[in-house]
């Protein structure tokens, strides 16, 4: 791909392994599962998802503090409050957080509390947020634009990189078209693609691409045969009590579900699913 300098892959086995932490890498054998709330929305609800799935199911925890909404009068996220709470729950944990960043003024706080920076669809071509990413010292998970081509997700990357930041996730979570019954168009081929053209971890969020917490567990068992490197999917508590996105989150006994699921599949696609982590005390922080 013309002008992917450092993104694109130079032969056939060449994959960047990224670290969230000491324990949890993506892109080599081991499949990454990002578990979590669209919304941040309190510590009970964070530690409900960290005790309930953090053990076996989940190795990293998602959840937004600063969301880009649709409309300005909906729920805007926890803000600093809420990266309070993904730090605690962190450390009690011990499991990587990923949180969205809206604004570069966001960037020193969000990379002194999460382990990895999520750039969301609607920032992927914010060039000036991309450069100083490229400042940062934290994975950069970065999603595709709603309406992003390939070649166009693949520069994004590239600003990051070309920037100074070589530790790049990149995220399907489908692309807009004219269908309407799922909220947008899953784009496998894209994962297919990517794979083959840069060296770089690539999961899939099947959530954002189903809309509707029916359709989430397919998507995610052919994403993993399309060969993604993993997924990150919504889940809550109380799904259809979540203040955003309710309508595709899945419930904490689904999400396990799924993830158990995906046993065979990865087998038969040689990769393997993470080992279950020794239950631990939660640390005293
Ligand atoms: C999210 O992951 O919470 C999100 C807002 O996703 P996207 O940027 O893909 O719409
Ligand atoms: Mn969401």
């Amino acid at each position: 791909m013309q002008d992917a300098k450092l993104t694109a892959k130079a032969h056939d086995d060449h994959g960047t392994v990224i670290a969230l932490n000491e324990q949890v890498t993506v892109g080599g054998d081991e499949l990454l599962i990002v578990g979590g709330p669209c919304s941040v929305e309190s510590l009970d609800q964070m530690e409900a998802i960290a005790t309930r799935l953090g053990q076996r199911t989940i190795q990293a925890l998602r959840g937004g503090v600063y969301k880009p909404r649709t409309s300005p009068y909906a729920f805007q996220g926890m803000g600093e409050a809420g990266l309070a709470i993904l730090d605690r729950v962190r450390r009690r944990y011990h499991l990587p957080v990923i949180t969205e960043v809206m604004a570069i003024h966001q960037i020193e706080a969000i990379a002194a509390h999460a382990d990895a920076l999520q750039v969301g669809s609607r920032n992927m071509q914010n060039f000036d947020l991309l450069k100083a990413l490229g400042k940062v010292d934290k994975p950069i998970v970065l999603k595709r634009g709603l309406a992003a081509t390939i070649q166009e997700l693949v520069m994004a990357a590239e600003y990051i990189a070309a920037h100074g930041n070589p530790n790049i996730i990149l995220c399907e979570r489908g692309i807009r078209s004219f269908d309407t019954y799922t909220r947008n168009v899953l784009d496998l081929g894209a994962v297919v693609a990517l794979k083959q053209i840069t060296h770089l971890p690539v999961i899939v969020d099947p959530s954002h691409a189903a809309g509707k917490r029916e359709l989430v567990p397919n998507l995610a068992r052919a994403a993993i045969a399309a060969g993604a490197d993993g997924l990150m999917i919504e889940c809550h508590p109380v799904p259809e009590e979540s203040v955003s996105d309710a309508r595709q989150a899945l419930s904490l006994e689904d999400m396990a579900a799924l993830v158990e699921s995906l046993r065979p599949i990865a087998t038969a696609v040689g990769r393997r699913m993470p080992e279950a982590i020794a239950p631990q005390e939660p640390a005293l922080v």
